[in-house]
């Protein structure tokens, strides 16, 4: 069974209505699943001003600003998701990973980029000719040298 297969019957069996929280769900249950095996192997310790050490059993320690939402790893400050070292802070105040994630991954963005009229759009065969001259594709010119063999 290919990937679209597994779609279109998992959109038959949720409905299409709510196929994107059934995405959502899986992408927050996927990347929870991997960080927490990667935060398993981390011990967080309370700095004071919402600032956590994080050492990791392998080596490499890290500091986490619970306030300033930021990680010296920079994957927090990057993806503005939590990564496994925030979520060993964050457990240590029994707060949710979830209301550290930054609000443009969560459904209301969503919602509110999605919120305005679409148009719809007949096939190519009903579009008004406007009776200008189709744009072609750009020339190719061989470069000079010795062809690449790999990237
Ligand atoms: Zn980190």
């Amino acid at each position: 069974m290919k990937l679209t297969d597994g779609f279109k019957k998992g959109q038959q069996i949720i409905g299409v209505g709510h196929t994107l929280e059934f995405i959502l769900s899986v992408i927050r249950f996927l990347t929870t699943c991997k960080l927490t095996i990667e935060s398993a192997q981390c011990i967080a310790t309370y700095g004071g001003g919402g600032k956590y050490q994080v050492n990791n059993i392998h080596g490499g320690m890290y500091v986490v600003d619970l306030e300033r939402h930021m990680c010296t790893c920079r994957k927090w400050d990057l993806c503005r998701i939590p990564c496994s070292h925030s979520m060993v802070a964050i457990a240590k105040t029994e707060k949710s990973t979830y209301d550290f994630v930054h609000s443009l991954y969560k459904r209301a963005a969503y919602d509110r980029a999605y919120e305005s009229y679409i148009s719809p759009m007949p096939s190519q065969e009903y579009w008004r000719k406007i009776g200008h001259r189709p744009i072609k594709p750009s020339l190719y010119h061989k470069q000079p040298g010795r062809l690449r063999t790999s990237r």
